[in-house]
């Protein structure tokens, strides 16, 4: 975007593009629609860490609030390589039109460093995140912002930002950040509820086609968190898991893969590669393999113009944030693939983070029982009302939930009007 060069990325490219899109449809008024192209505020900062060897190594960190319409904004930490501010502010403002589509009374943010977590010692973990953390605490708090587990971020991760903020504040502080270790306020179906909530969404999109899972062939990018429940999750209600892969590789059976074996050949190997009983198959190949389902569960842009033409799945759920880019989307699109977007299918986590933080405000915790019977309702739900609005629009499932999210969020803009 050349009006704003700061964010300049692919990813922000397409964002905007997208959010430009839906206002259209939505005819949103041009100062509204203008407002929501741009992060409410965004913090660069340096993160200087001692590094094993005695070496100071300076990291480069984010947060981007992008809006607060709705409330406190909510979103992700992550922890990897190719972080930038531009992507950094493309995922905050897709984590608005999620919050809002799901119903939260959340704006979207997030965060990120540019690191390699996987070659670093858990020390230097530690470091990172609490110098992190204290850059950023005037951009942090329960009523401010409050962050979570993403890529390359866990809960070990969240426990030590909240012991850092809380350190700062001489009392402890749960619900400055969710994702935690029940132990200290984490709350129970957090850590499953990404990979829960594509699975909800695949049910109901299965019973909206005639359909059911069972014998279903899925395959799935990335066995991390999110991609690792939901392969637990299908292959125990009976869908036939072919294919797996991590960042080393992926695995390959045609009749199936029996995911206890698997997670523990992971415990050992810290891989999926190399599992016996299947083939090797590469990150490439695995996409382009017929199946009913492709559950994309690992990083963005993995599904794009030059491989969109060979996919050959009929649904494709987005477990990760982003992995179709806009020119694949098209393509899919003419091949009659359904894709279940992003800001649907793996909004599951956020909205166990909004149970999570009521409970540390609260002091108060619920049974999983009751996270998982509220997480599968406001997901049925969510996904029944998107689906209902592309058959009304006739549109696909990607802009119809941006046509909700997106809507939200301006009704609330008219309503609080402009400051000052
Ligand atoms: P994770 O770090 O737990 O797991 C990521 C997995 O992807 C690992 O198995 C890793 O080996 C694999 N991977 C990484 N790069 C890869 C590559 N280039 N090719 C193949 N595999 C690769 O992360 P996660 O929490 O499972 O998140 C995965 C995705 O889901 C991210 O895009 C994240 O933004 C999105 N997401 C996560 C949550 C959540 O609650 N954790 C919520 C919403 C969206």
């Amino acid at each position: 975007m050349a009006d704003m060069p700061e964010f300049e990325s692919e990813m922000h490219r397409t964002a905007v593009a997208q959010l430009d899109q839906v206002a259209e449809r939505l005819h949103l008024d041009h100062e509204t629609h203008i407002r929501l192209r741009y992060p409410r505020r965004a913090l660069v900062v340096s993160i200087p860490v001692r590094m094993d060897d005695g070496r100071t190594e300076v990291f480069m960190g984010y947060r981007v609030h992008h809006n607060t319409a709705l409330g406190p904004t909510k979103g992700g930490l992550r922890y990897d390589a190719d972080v930038n501010m531009g992507e950094v502010t493309a995922l905050a403002m897709l984590m608005t039109w999620k919050c809002s589509l799901m119903g939260l009374p959340y704006g979207g943010a997030k965060g990120g460093v540019r690191c390699t977590p996987r070659g670093m010692s858990k020390r230097e973990l530690e470091s990172l995140t609490r110098r992190y953390t204290a850059e950023i605490m005037l951009f942090i708090g329960p009523d401010l912002d409050i962050p979570a587990p993403d890529l390359g971020t866990d809960e070990q991760t969240m426990a030590w930002m909240m012991d850092t903020y809380s350190m700062t504040q001489g009392r402890s502080v749960p619900g400055v950040v969710t994702g935690k270790p029940i132990l200290v306020g984490g709350s129970a179906g957090r850590r499953e509820a990404t990979g829960r909530g594509i699975v909800y969404v695949l049910y109901q999109a299965a019973h909206s086609l005639g359909e059911e899972l069972k014998g279903k062939k899925v395959v799935i990018q990335g066995f991390g968190n999110v991609g690792g429940v939901a392969a637990r999750m299908l292959w125990r209600d009976g869908a036939v898991i072919q294919g797996i892969s991590d960042f080393q590789g992926g695995v390959w059976n045609s009749q199936g893969l029996d995911i206890r074996a698997l997670d523990e050949h992971v415990k050992e190997a810290g891989t999926v590669a190399g599992f016996p009983g299947a083939d090797a198959i590469s990150n490439h190949d695995l996409l382009e393999q017929p199946c009913d389902i492709l559950v994309p569960a690992a990083t963005g842009s993995q599904i794009r113009e030059d491989n969109a033409d060979r996919i050959r799945a009929k649904i494709i759920v987005e477990g990760a944030n982003g992995p179709t880019t806009p020119e694949a989307d098209a393509i899919l699109r003419t091949h009659g693939v359904l894709v279940i977007p992003d800001v649907l299918a793996n909004a599951g986590g956020v909205v166990v983070s909004y149970f999570e933080w009521v409970q540390g405000l609260q002091f108060f915790f619920w049974k999983e029982s009751e996270i998982i019977a509220r997480l599968q309702e406001i997901m049925t739900r969510a996904f029944t009302r998107v689906w209902n609005v592309s058959k009304k629009e006739n549109v696909d499932l990607r802009t119809a939930a941006l046509m909700e999210g997106v809507r939200r969020v301006a009704d609330a803009h008219q309503i609080r009007g402009l400051y000052p």
